[in-house]
């Protein structure tokens, strides 16, 4: 178990982005930031970002609303991952 946690981390470091749930407390609003890790400006969370996340609207399984907030890195590295992926 230990072991494939640790393969799952390495993957998440190289890939350099993470997810991160968000919730509203004030309107139960549900959400999940995917933000770019070490990135050139620090994000803010939903779709206020300076960065102009893309968003999504997602359902759960219990039928309950999630916003995804995908934020845009300043560094491009989704263009060389991409790039990489095609290789
Ligand atoms: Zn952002």
């Amino acid at each position: 178990m230990f072991a494939r946690l640790g393969r799952l981390w390495r993957r998440a470091r190289r890939q350099r982005w993470m997810s991160v749930a968000v919730e509203n407390l004030a309107t139960g609003a549900r959400g999940v930031d995917v933000l770019p890790i070490d990135d050139l400006i620090r994000h803010e969370f939903g779709e206020g970002c300076p960065c102009g996340p893309k968003v999504e609207l997602h359902h759960d399984q219990d039928g309950a609303d999630v916003w995804i907030h995908v934020h845009a890195s300043l560094d491009g590295r989704e263009v060389r991952e991409h790039a990489k992926a095609h290789a």
